[in-house]
């Protein structure tokens, strides 16, 4: 019998590239398959009646094979038509198919079927339904309780995953579970077992409403523990580190008055305290941690220049880690922008780097001519061997767990200060109990003269009008940003939409120079465009949506979003804060495709009405539909596999008393509840 500890690698049909997919997405071993749990729910416990389903319903349905027909219109389809006792009819209809799979309907047989009632033109269609030739002894489709859908991460198949994730669960059966909750909630909540049991496969009187707002008891206790983990890990790291002594330094203000002198602003109140703070800290012989928020356009990278003067006051670099290519390409044209005045040298590191490159960076970042270092996670996991390094900059983005970066630790001279930088949109209050009450400084007031974005919404109809506004903006030399936001589900495919927008605009802005880049392309090629535009050698940059990651484009004063109705608000504004940043006031045009989900006006609206990060967040999550969000995470603070910390902050007081008891377990019991969660961790303690 399989153990939950073992390894993914003993299931049948699965090799090590499965197992590498997997991994990736934080599943290692039988337990951590227990985790992934299901984004919905199909009914096949019963059998429904065709004068009783509606158009839209999901249904198991049994009825007689009436017979068959192949039509062809532009493709080859097949109809099958089916009928119950009463001769009301539904009509089969599939797309493609086999010979054998049409000789296996025979008139008068017994057919179950399960999929999406359609309304067709003469009687109600279910397309490419699951289904099983009941006449011919095929095995039954009905369940004795819902039957769970995985999220198709990975690359992996449903049916595979389900089988997967159902041998788990029987060896769940079999095995202790480790559930420290069971004594510290006094059996208020399900056990661990119980929970997992119940949510991969709810019983009928479950209730699945309940869990499809995330407020069912078994999620809660799955949430709280979830939580519990990610704060207990930070608690953990917060403590350890604050047992170090690092570096002093001593804050001088040689560089800071030549950089304050190069500015072309006053300091706000809030990044005066925000540096005041990060100064405290570096002078202090305990090792800086402290977090560093504030919205999109806020000016937080001002602040971080002045701890890298600090730290080059005091002979150490800087290393600033970001999560992508892109923004390194960005931190690094800005950090130009402050500190090649200063005659200040920058080396970094991407992936796309050459062998040649690459070498020749590492060699100045091992030697006394650099101090400040930018890269991708490269700096973590290559040879890097700095020269001196005392100050670690994170840049979280939404993505960054804090216990990756740890490695670096042990490349530095004695234990480095680290700021980490977040943009994530949440009110003070749920930052201080995420973040296990790191030090943390709040960016609470933008720069002034900031005009904010104008934001249109306006249907495709209207595309004329778009190139009109582009050709004005272009002429007082301004950019354009345009976004194409298609989901397709290729990148081929999303490539050829691009490539057609591209087209189309060359085509109507003859005068300017359109420019398209795309997820395919090469590397070398992207951030090549990517330099121009920030020359401003590009008027209007076309971009598929995989590209925005934090691109920051100072000229930019249009941005125009194709298919907005698609993305999410946090999505939306994010790329909106992209444009802005200039005194001229900048527009966000934001094109849809009538007509519009009742849910997409809203969407759309708030946008039109409001810039603030915060208000945008919380709407964020009052409208987005409780089917529509199963399982995934609009603002993760690590890749939380549950939870979700404005959803689910009511439960945070909680998570912060049981985490404060964890603490007292045993060290064995906390490594377990922490590698069940973070499943990248690496027992970093060790190493800090
Ligand atoms: P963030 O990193 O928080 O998104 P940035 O640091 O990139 O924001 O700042 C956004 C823009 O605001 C930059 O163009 C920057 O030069 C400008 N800026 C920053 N601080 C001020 C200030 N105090 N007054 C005016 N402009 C500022
Ligand atoms: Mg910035």
């Amino acid at each position: 019998m399989y153990q939950l500890s073992n390894s993914i690698i003993i299931l049948d049909g699965l090799g090590p590239k499965t197992q590498q997919r997997l991994n990736t997405i934080g599943i290692f071993n039988l337990e951590h398959l227990l985790f992934q749990l299901p984004t919905r729910y199909q009914d096949k416990t019963k059998l429904a009646k065709l004068n009783q389903v509606r158009v839209g319903d999901e249904v198991l349905i049994q009825l007689t094979i009436k017979y068959t027909e192949q039509v062809s219109t532009h493709k080859k389809q097949l109809l099958c038509y089916l009928s119950d006792s009463n001769h009301q009819n539904l009509l089969l209809r599939f797309f493609y198919f086999n010979q054998y799979q049409k000789q296996n309907f025979v008139r008068g047989d017994i057919i179950q079927c399960f999929g999406k009632i359609k309304m067709g033109q003469n009687s109600l269609e279910i397309h490419h339904p699951e289904y099983r030739l009941i006449s011919k002894g095929q095995a039954n489709l009905l369940e004795k309780t819902l039957s769970p859908i995985y999220p198709l991460t990975a690359n992996i198949r449903q049916t595979q995953m389900k089988k997967w994730i159902d041998i788990a669960l029987e060896v769940l059966q079999q095995s202790d579970l480790s559930d420290n909750f069971k004594n510290l909630t006094n059996n208020a909540m399900p056990t661990l077992k119980q929970a997992l049991n119940t949510l991969h496969h709810p019983k009928v009187y479950d209730n699945i409403k309940q869990i499809a707002n995330f407020k069912h008891l078994s999620q809660q206790r799955l949430i709280i523990d979830e939580l519990c983990a990610q704060r207990l890990n930070l608690l953990k790291f917060k403590r350890k580190r604050k047992s170090k002594t690092s570096n002093i330094f001593k804050i001088k203000n040689n560089l800071i008055q030549k950089a304050l002198n190069t500015l072309k602003f006053k300091l706000t109140k809030a990044q005066q305290r925000c540096i005041n703070d990060i100064n405290s800290d570096l002078s202090s012989n305990h090792p800086m941690l402290r977090l560093l928020q504030g919205d999109i356009g806020s000016g937080k990278t001002v602040i971080v220049i002045f701890a890298c003067l600090q730290a080059i006051e005091n002979g150490f670099q800087t290393t600033i880690i970001t999560p992508t290519e892109i923004l390194t390409a960005q931190y690094l044209q800005e950090f130009s922008n402050y500190l090649t005045p200063l005659g200040i040298g920058i080396a970094f590191l991407t992936d796309s780097q050459s062998a040649i490159q690459r070498s020749k960076q590492l060699e100045k970042i091992n030697s006394d001519t650099v101090r400040i270092i930018i890269g991708t996670h490269v700096l973590i996991q290559t040879q890097v061997i700095f020269d001196k390094l005392g100050l670690v900059i994170i840049n979280e983005q939404h993505t960054f767990g804090v216990h990756q970066y740890l490695s670096l630790v042990q490349k530095s001279h004695n234990t480095p200060h680290q700021l980490i930088i977040t943009t994530t949109p949440i009110p003070k209050s749920l930052t201080i109990s995420v973040y296990a009450d790191l030090d943390y400084s709040i960016i609470d007031e933008l720069p002034p003269g900031r005009t904010p974005t104008n934001t249109i919404v306006l249907g495709n109809e209207k595309k004329n009008k778009v190139i009109e506004k582009i050709k004005q903006v272009c002429n007082t030399g301004n950019q354009v940003y345009w976004i194409c936001t298609l989901i397709e589900e290729s990148e081929v495919l999303r490539t050829e939409s691009a490539t057609n927008t591209h087209n189309y605009l060359k085509k109507n802005l003859e005068e300017l120079t359109v420019v398209l880049i795309h997820g395919r392309m090469h590397k070398h090629k992207k951030s090549n465009i990517i330099a121009k535009f920030f020359k401003g050698k590009i008027d209007v940059l076309v971009a598929t949506s995989e590209i925005e990651t934090g691109m920051n484009i100072i000229n930019t004063s249009l941005m125009v979003i194709e298919n907005s109705e698609r993305l999410g608000l946090t999505q939306l504004h994010q790329l909106r804060s992209r444009v802005g940043r200039n005194l001229d006031a900048s527009i966000c045009i934001l094109m849809y495709q009538a007509p519009l989900s009742y849910n997409a006006i809203a969407r759309l609206d708030i946008l039109r009405k409001t810039n603030d990060g915060f208000k945008i967040a919380l709407k964020d999550l009052e409208l987005r539909g409780p089917n529509e969000i199963l399982g995934t995470h609009q603002i993760g603070i690590t890749n939380m596999k549950i939870a979700n910390i404005v959803r689910d902050r009511y439960l945070l007081k909680q998570v912060q008393s049981y985490s404060k008891q964890f603490l007292k377990l045993d060290k064995n019991k906390q490594h377990i509840l922490i590698t069940r969660w973070i499943t990248d961790y690496n027992n970093p303690y060790d190493n800090i």
